[in-house]
Parts: structure tokens; sequence; C-alpha cells
């Protein structure tokens, strides 16, 4: 008798336990053997010591139609592109370099060889634009849709590895560019897909959204943060992709660093345009930006001593600062109201479209 069919065994669903804490339940029995694994399970990437100088980084994302990417409004050479990028990220948010990926696709007989050689095209541009190399993958028959996992390596000098850990109390909190208008470019595509199953006579209007879809659909990896840090001579004491959204990731790097993390409302970086475009689609730029996902920046942590080299640079906004762990998690808003940062929950689909 199968697992599923045995009414003697306990059936706990995964929404009690939640995605992070999913992760935590089916690894914690695993303890890595090789002594060259100094990072298993729970960063961005997993950090392997076989070089002299530098570390290897290694990180996985696995994109499922449905659930991650809609096909009515993905074009599949984006798709390819995002697959890569959002890989990337994950090195990026190690501090680290990324050097080669492998691509594995599962695919229904719904797409003709045509349809591969698009995703493919965008995998190519990702690979000429982060200087990638392809070295392998696997490819096999799904009965239903595509799915799409990118394994990428990288490296990073030891001296400059960031994880997730790490953040000290009186550090400052700073994200890249800015927030929110990857989710508003999601709600525009579905908004426009729905009217257009209502009528498909109806052309979708995309007008004058080209930056909230160029950042749901174009999705880039911050490889130049890693370059200008580098150029500052700035190590993050911690560092994490926001690719969950803002507040799911403070969550995650308060958690690690055993720390408490502050932000403020009057500090987070909006662009007018999302502004302008949550006004129309009756969102609150706040919320979006707090808990939107899929923008791709980084958020990371600094000693005070480097705040006169970031304050040149317009792509780093200060967002808060780290405090003692028994502060907690807050958010203060523009009227000095504290509210305590908690975890948004699990829905498997929100935010996770591409
Ligand atoms: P990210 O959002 O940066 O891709 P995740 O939240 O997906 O990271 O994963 C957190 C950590 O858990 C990572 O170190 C990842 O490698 C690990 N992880 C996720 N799923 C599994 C799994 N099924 N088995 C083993 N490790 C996993
Ligand atoms: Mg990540």
């Amino acid at each position: 008798m199968s697992i599923f069919e045995d009414n003697k065994i306990k059936h706990t669903p995964i929404s009690e336990l939640g995605e992070f804490g999913l992760i935590d339940h089916i690894t914690k029995s695993f303890i890595c053997k090789n002594k060259n694994t100094i990072e298993g399970v729970g960063d961005d990437a997993a950090v392997l010591d076989y070089l002299d100088d530098k570390y290897q980084l290694l990180s996985t994302d696995m994109l499922l139609e449905g659930v991650h990417f809609d096909l009515s409004y993905s074009p599949l050479k984006h798709l390819g592109y995002k697959a890569v990028s959002v890989n990337v990220s994950d090195i990026c948010a190690m501090n680290g370099e990324a050097t080669h990926i492998t691509v594995s696709i599962a695919v229904s007989n719904r797409f003709p060889v045509e349809a591969l050689e698009e995703l493919y095209s965008g995998i190519n541009l990702a690979c000429k634009k982060y200087k990638l190399d392809l070295i392998g993958g696997d490819t096999t028959s799904s009965i239903h849709g595509l799915v799409i996992s990118i394994s990428v390596f990288g490296e990073v000098e030891k001296s400059k590895i960031s994880y997730r850990k790490g953040a000290k109390v009186n550090d400052l909190v700073v994200v890249t560019g800015d927030l929110g208008a990857a989710y508003l470019g999601l709600q525009i595509l579905k908004r426009e897909k729905e009217i257009f199953i209502e009528n498909p006579a109806i052309q979708p209007d995309l007008q004058g959204n080209d930056y909230a879809l160029q950042r749901q659909l174009k999705t880039e990896a911050r490889t130049n943060l890693v370059d200008v840090l580098k150029d500052l001579n700035i190590v993050p004491t911690s560092m994490i992709d926001i690719s969950d959204g803002l507040t799911s990731e403070i969550l995650h790097l308060s958690k690690k660093s055993d720390v408490g993390i502050t932000i403020y409302e009057d500090k987070l970086p909006i662009d007018y345009t999302t502004m302008n475009l949550s006004k129309e689609l009756n969102l609150n730029p706040i919320f979006c930006a707090l808990n939107g996902g899929e923008d791709y920046e980084l958020l990371f942590t600094i000693s005070q001593e480097h705040y006169s080299k970031l304050k040149k640079d317009v792509d780093f906004t200060i967002i808060g600062h780290v405090t003692h762990k028994s502060e907690g998690n807050n958010f203060i808003a523009k009227d000095n109201s504290s509210h305590e940062i908690t975890a948004q929950g699990w829905e498997p689909i929100k935010n996770k479209n591409i």
C-alpha cells in the first residue's frame, strides 16, 4: 500500500510547514561528510573549497509552467533569459561571479523544435551577457507543460564571500535598485490575460508600462554590484537576493545572522512609474515594495564605516539598520508607528509567476 492510500500514516499538509519549514524539515538530517563542503543547504548558493584562494559556488533553481511562468504572456526567449538570470542572481548574492551553467528541460509534445530554439536563444543571450559557459544538462519528456531546471556554478575570492549570516548590530541595511515594479508588471500581464480570455477581440493594452513589464519579463541579475563593491573595497557582512519580496528576505537574513532588522517606509526605493502604476491598479506601492518579489535586487548589510563610500552611488539605498535580536524585525511607517515584520505564509503560486 502506498503512503497515499494508507490511512494509518499521518498526512501533514505541506502548507502546515510552509516552503521554508518544508526545506528545513526534509534536509535537517543531512550532515555534510566532505571536508570541502563549507556551506550546504541554507544560503543562496552552496560553498565548496577546492581552490586555493577562491570558493566554488553552486546553486540551482527549477521553473515550472503554470507555477512560475505562464506562456500566454511570457515570450520563450525572455523566459530563457530570465531562467538564467535568477540563477546568476544567487551567485551575486554570495558576492561571487557566475562561470558555468547546466540546463535541464522536460517538454511535452506540444512544443515544436522552434519553441525550444526560442527558449535557447534567450539562454544563449544570457550566457553572452553574463559570460557563462553552458556545459551540460538533461532533456526529457513531460506529460504536461515545460519544466526548466538550471544549475549555476561560480566562484568568489575567499576574503570576499558574503553569507546570509554575518550581519552585526548597528550595521547599515542596504538594497540595490528599486522595488515593487516586477510585481506590478505581473499584475498588468494577468489583467490583460483575463480581458483577453473574456473577449479575444480586445488587444492587450501594455502601453506606457514598459519599466514594470521589463522588470517582470526581462530580469537582470545584479552582476555589476559585485564589481562596484570590489571597487569601493566593501565586503558586505551579509547578503541575500530579493526573489521572494523584501520582508521575506529580511526575515531570512536576520534569522541566519541572529539579529533584528529595522527598516523605514520613507527610505524604500520606489520608482515614480511604480508609484503611478500602483495607484492605477489600486494597490499600495509600499505593499508592493515590501512583498512583491521577483525584483532580483540584492539586500545586504555593511559596517557603518563604509557609509560615506556608499552615499556616492545612487544605485544603493540605505533602508535601515541592524539591531539586537531581542528587538525583532520592524517596519517603521512614515507616521513613526512601528510594525513587526512577520512571515507571509506559504502561497506557492503567489508572486512566483514569470
Ligand atoms: P533561493 O530563493 O535563494 O533559490 P531557496 O529558498 O529556494 O533559495 O532555498 C533555500 C536553501 O534551501 C538553499 O540553500 C537551497 O539550496 C536549499 N534547498 C531548497 N530546496 C531543497 C531541497 N528540496 N533539498 C535540499 N535543499 C534544498
Ligand atoms: Mg536567493
